[in-house]
C-alpha cells in the first residue's frame, strides 16, 4: 500500500469521474482516479449527439478529452483497477481496496456507474477478455470472417448482432425472447443477413475452450442442446449496478443506487457520489458530468471545513471579492 494520502480518490473514469477529476485537480487537490477502463458506458455508443456545445463525437474521444484536461491539472490515473471495498480508519482516512493494491484518501468520490450484466455460466469468467466480450461496438471488428455468438435481448441485442454481422461469419444470435422485437428496419436487416443464424427462446449453457473461447453450448427452444464452434461471444444483456460492497457503508436505495443529496454528498461524511451510480433517474452523459463537478466541489469544501476554512460557493454574482481556490 502506498503511504501517500490523496485529497481525493475517484472510483471510475466514466464521464462523471473524469469531470470530477478535472475539478478536484483544478482546485489543486491531489487526485487519484482508479478505474477498470477509460470512458465507461460512453465507449459503448457510436456517437454522442446530445452533449451541449460538442459536435457529434465518439464516446471514447469525448472521454479522452476530459482525461487530458484533468491530467493537465495533475490528476493521476490507474487503469485496470477494480475497487472491491472501502473502509474508514479511526483517523478518518479512507482505505480503498482494489484488486491491484490499496490506496488512501481523505475523501472519496464514487463514480463507478453501471457494469454489463453477466450470464453467470461456466467459462464466462475464465474467458473474459479471451473471447468473452460485453461490447459489440468495441470488439465485433476483431471477429472478421470468424464464427461469433452474440447473446442479447431487445433493441440493444439487435444492434449488437447487426453490427457483428458486418464482420463475423457466421454470426449466431441467441436470445431468450420467442421472437425478434425492435425497430422494424433493424429486425428486417438482421433476419435478411445471410451470415446470421438466429436462435430464439434459447439460452447459453456454457462457454468452452482451452486458452480462449472455442465453443458455446446453447439450449434451443425445443430443448435440444447444441454446441456452436465460435471464436468469441459478445454478451449484450444490459447493465447493472455493482454496489454490494457499499452496503452498510453508505446509504443505498432498494435498487442499490447510492443516495446523494443535491450536493453529491452520501450518508457518510467525506464520501461523495456522482453519475449513473446515484439515484438520479436521468442517466445521461451531461448529467453525470455535472454531478461529477458537484461532488468534486463538495469534496473540496469538505476538506476546507475540516481545516476550519469557510466553504467556497461558486456563485460569481454573490462573491464580491476574488476567492482563492487553494485549500
Ligand atoms: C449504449 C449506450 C448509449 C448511450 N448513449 C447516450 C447518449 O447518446 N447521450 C447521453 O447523454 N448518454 C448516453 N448514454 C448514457 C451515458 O453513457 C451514461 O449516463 C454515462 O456515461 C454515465 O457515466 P458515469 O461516469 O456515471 O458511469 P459509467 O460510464 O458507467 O462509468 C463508470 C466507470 O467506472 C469504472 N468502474 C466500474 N466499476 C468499477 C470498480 N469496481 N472499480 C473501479 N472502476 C470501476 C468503469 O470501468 C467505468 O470507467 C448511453 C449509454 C449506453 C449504455
Amino acid at each position: 500500500m502506498s503511504s501517500k494520502i490523496y485529497d481525493t480518490i475517484i472510483v471510475g473514469a466514466g464521464i462523471s469521474g473524469l469531470s470530477a477529476a478535472l475539478y478536484t485537480a483544478r482546485q489543486r487537490m491531489s487526485t487519484l482516479v482508479l478505474s477498470k477502463d477509460l470512458g465507461g458506458q460512453l465507449t459503448l455508443t457510436d456517437l454522442i449527439e446530445n452533449y451541449p456545445a460538442v459536435e457529434p463525437i465518439g464516446g471514447l474521444s469525448l472521454a479522452k478529452k476530459v482525461e487530458t484536461q484533468a491530467k493537465r491539472f495533475g490528476a493521476e490515473f490507474i487503469y485496470g483497477e477494480e475497487v472491491q471495498g472501502i473502509e474508514e480508519r479511526s483517523d478518518g482516512v479512507f482505505v480503498i481496496k482494489g484488486i491491484k493494491g490499496e490506496y488512501l484518501g481523505n475523501t472519496v468520490i464514487l463514480a463507478f456507474g453501471k457494469t454489463p450484466r453477466e450470464l453467470n455460466v461456466p467459462g464466462e469468467k475464465e474467458f473474459k477478455g479471451k473471447g468473452v466480450s460485453y461490447c459489440a461496438i468495441c470488439d465485433a471488428a476483431f471477429f472478421k470472417d470468424k464464427p461469433l455468438v452474440v447473446v442479447g435481448e431487445g433493441e440493444p441485442g439487435l444492434e449488437a448482432i447487426e453490427l457483428s454481422s458486418r464482420y463475423a461469419n457466421p454470426a449466431y444470435y441467441v436470445t431468450s425472447s420467442p421472437q425478434l422485437a425492435g425497430e422494424e428496419e433493424l429486425v428486417r436487416k438482421v433476419i435478411n443477413s445471410p451470415n446470421v443464424k438466429i436462435f430464439t427462446s434459447s439460452k447459453v449453457l456454457e462457454i468452452r475452450g482451452n486458452s480462449k473461447v472455442e465453443e458455446v453450448v446453447i439450449r434451443k427452444g425445443n430443448g435440444e442442446v447444441l454446441t456452436l464452434k465460435a471464436d468469441g461471444i459478445i454478451i449484450e444483456m444490459g447493465y447493472v449496478l455493482r454496489t454490494e460492497f457499499l452496503k452498510g457503508f453508505v446509504e443505498l436505495n432498494d435498487k442499490g443506487e447510492v443516495i446523494v443529496d443535491e450536493l453529491g454528498r452520501t450518508s457518510r461524511p467525506g464520501i461523495f457520489a456522482a453519475g449513473d451510480i446515484t439515484q438520479t433517474p436521468y442517466k445521461q452523459a451531461i448529467i453525470a458530468a455535472a454531478e461529477g463537478v458537484k461532488a468534486a466541489l463538495s469534496a473540496y469544501n469538505y476538506l476546507r471545513s475540516k481545516k476550519g476554512l469557510p466553504p467556497v460557493n461558486v456563485d460569481w454574482k454573490a462573491e464580491k471579492k476574488k476567492v482563492s481556490f487553494r485549500l
